[in-house]
């Protein structure tokens, strides 16, 4: 998948620095060319230089919401305003983020301003043309804690080293059960298919008319069912030859909605056109094919002249000062 984030994560050796971490995402949303950041001045100033490449319709830059929460939050000191525009990044529809701008307005005009400052495409799920793929924040990055867990107290040459055996283990994990995954015939990831399963019981409950087979144009109600909090009673038209929904779900997740699921059950369609090849299977196992080849012992220590450190338990559980053995 084309999502990649950056973030800086601070580092608590003798020498104090920024492990900076760049991850993408794969088909399973674990891993991912849209750029997901905080808003720093050197991300910004690398992603809107010509020279590096990085520019509109070859790379798109979005904003983290939690940074820019926590960064308004600080502004203008005030936690309904933080959690107000997390909710307007969040929405799908355009005339509910029109409500939360005005209701922002309304409450704390500086709140608005600082938001305004960042343009829609930025920050909002609406707005950001699905270039997100409905990721909003640069929290995946937590699925790496692992691999980074205590390597922040090491010394620079120690922590490269933990960092790349480790990264290595994470791809080699992942590569079994994608290929095993896509060997058994799976069509998607585990997490794509729960997302299905989930939107197929949703469509269940939904009753679909067509308004015209030969332009794909169907209007889908929604009704309450069994399901507990469900509120029911919306209407959404799917246009299959655009592979549009009203809810605007399929744009923005790269999903079929229950909408669509609904319209493909009651008239034998499939839906796999609705589902973007980031988040097959075949995509799932590809990412995992390149390997990382060992790092032979002379060239690892032939440049480096310093005494041999070696991280013991305390260093690699991350607990305290790092001790290091001198051999
Ligand atoms: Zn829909």
């Amino acid at each position: 998948m084309s999502v990649l984030s950056v973030d800086g994560t601070h580092l608590y050796g003798k020498y104090k620095g920024t492990l900076l971490v760049a991850t993408s995402v794969d088909a399973n949303f674990q891993d991912g060319l849209c750029v997901i950041s905080d808003r720093h001045a050197g991300i910004i100033v690398a992603m809107s230089d010509a020279n590096v490449g990085f520019h509109e319709p070859r790379a798109f830059h979005r904003f983290c919401v939690r940074h820019m929460a926590s960064n308004l939050r600080t502004h203008v000191k005030n936690n309904k305003m933080r959690d107000r525009f997390k909710a307007a990044a969040y929405q799908r529809q355009g005339k509910k983020i029109d409500e939360d701008m005005r209701s922002i307005g309304q409450s704390c005009l500086q709140s608005l301003q600082y938001i305004m400052d960042v343009s829609f495409p930025r920050w909002s799920l609406f707005h950001g043309a699905g270039r997100r793929y409905g990721i909003c924040t640069t929290n995946f990055l937590e699925t790496f804690n692992n691999v980074f867990k205590g390597a922040r107290f090491l010394p620079i040459m120690s922590l490269v080293e933990l960092t790349f055996h480790r990264v290595n283990k994470y791809f080699n994990i992942r590569r079994d059960s994608s290929f095993s995954r896509r060997a058994d015939g799976y069509a998607y990831s585990p997490k794509v298919t729960s997302i299905l399963e989930k939107n197929n019981g949703k469509a269940e409950y939904h009753t679909v008319d067509v308004y015209s087979r030969q332009r794909g144009i169907y209007q889908v109600k929604t009704h309450r069912g069994e399901r507990i909090g469900s509120k029911g009673g919306h209407k959404h038209t799917v246009n299959f030859n655009l592979r549009t929904c009203t809810c605007k779900k399929p744009m923005i997740f790269h999903l079929p909605c229950s909408h669509v699921l609904a319209m493909c059950l009651k008239y034998s369609i499939s839906k796999e056109p609705w589902v973007d090849s980031f988040l097959r299977s075949e995509a799932y196992a590809n990412t995992y094919v390149p390997q990382f080849w060992h790092i032979p012992c002379e060239t690892t220590w032939r440049t480096y002249r310093g005494p041999k450190i070696i991280p013991d338990e305390s260093m690699v559980r991350g607990h305290g000062r790092p001790k290091s053995k001198r051999i």
